[in-house]
């Protein structure tokens, strides 16, 4: 079996949290040296669908660009740009606009959600599973690890690929998601029915990246769980089950073996035990980022060489789409 393409995108929102680190983030720096070429994009465009500072959306782009090479990736093993870098986005998403059903735009439950959260619902919020579709099929991208929230996305896209095919021709690659079978999910620790989140999560209840150790304990210490006092999953268990998972893939351990390491312990030790285990996760990636974040000079030059290799393939994509759909002389 040949190489798979992998592309996946982040939102420059800065705030990076622990969903992000394990959902996706994790993946991507696993994926690099499986994929050819492994391509990781900062989404700028989309983070302006809902409100945002522009002076701020720069800075939050080095945090983040900052963040992914901390984690792990490594511009010698993969691409990494800036989407706005990179126009041909931005010209294919209105192409495939041309076949993509209102109707099913319609349908995708995080425009509902977010959309209830925003004073103005830009046009853009409703359209950027069109971007994001964009995104992934200009590098005809086989496999897009990203986490739970995003498998709607992905199938969108896997419609629209298929559309313009049977209309155009085959030109386009339907991709797989890979979404990670622990961790997919990371529930905000105050609100355990809902998932941790960039730009909707409550702030005692998202983990940042960047937390200090004091402030991660903290947070853990006040995670809302459940009257119960039995560290096992369950349906009636969101909080508790949450804390599981988290504790599970920062051990790299079996959530069945948490439930037997911590039988007979208070919520309070387990609260303690995975404050513990997440700081030791994420304090390399901490203070990696403070050795790398200050030279944005060095920043800007990964992400303008990330963007003329993206270009090239992005390129070639878009001329064939033109092609197919009739644009340019004959
Ligand atoms: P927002 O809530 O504003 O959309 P976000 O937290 O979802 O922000 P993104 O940049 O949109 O951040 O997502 C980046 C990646 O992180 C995506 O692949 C997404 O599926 C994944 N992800 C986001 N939240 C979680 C979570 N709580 N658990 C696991 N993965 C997540
Ligand atoms: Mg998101």
């Amino acid at each position: 079996m040949s190489a798979p393409i992998v592309f996946s995108g982040i939102q420059p929102t800065g705030r990076k949290h622990l969903g992000n680190y394990i959902g996706a983030i994790r993946q991507y720096v696993e994926s690099q040296d499986r994929g050819d070429p492994a391509i990781f994009c900062i989404v700028d465009l989309h983070a302006i669908s809902v409100a945002y500072n522009p002076a701020e959306l720069r800075e939050r782009l080095y945090d983040t660009t900052a963040i992914l090479l901390a984690a792990g990736l490594d511009p010698a093993r993969c691409l990494l740009f800036r989407q706005s870098d990179v126009r041909e986005h931005t010209e294919l998403t209105w192409l495939l606009s041309a076949v993509t059903s209102h109707g099913d735009l319609n349908r995708m439950t995080q425009f509902k959600d977010k959309s209830a959260k925003q004073q103005l619902v830009s046009a853009a919020l409703f359209f950027y599973p069109v971007l994001q579709a964009a995104d992934v099929l200009a590098y005809k991208a086989t496999e897009v690890p990203v986490g739970e929230d995003q498998r709607q996305h992905i199938e969108l896209m896997r419609e629209i690929a298929r559309r313009f095919n049977e209309r155009f021709g085959e030109a386009l690659v339907e991709p797989e998601h890979r979404i990670p079978a622990l961790g997919a999910r990371i529930m905000d620790l105050q609100e355990p029915e809902r998932k941790m989140s960039t730009t909707a999560g409550t702030e005692a209840g998202t983990v940042l990246v960047l937390d200090e150790p004091g402030a991660i304990s903290k947070k853990f210490g006040s995670a809302v769980t459940d009257s119960g006092r039995e560290v096992r999953r369950g349906d009636d268990k969101p909080g508790i089950t949450n804390l599981i998972d988290i504790y599970a893939v920062a051990r790299a351990v079996d959530p069945a073996e948490v439930e037997r390491e911590f039988e007979g312990a208070g919520y309070g030790d387990f609260k303690k035990a995975v404050a513990e285990a997440t700081v030791e996760l994420l304090a390399p990636v901490r203070e990696r980022y403070a050795e790398l974040r200050p030279d944005e000079a060095a920043l800007e030059a990964i992400l303008a060489g990330g963007a003329e290799k993206a270009r090239a393939i992005a390129a070639g994509t878009l001329a064939e789409v033109r092609d197919r759909m009739g644009f340019g002389s004959t």
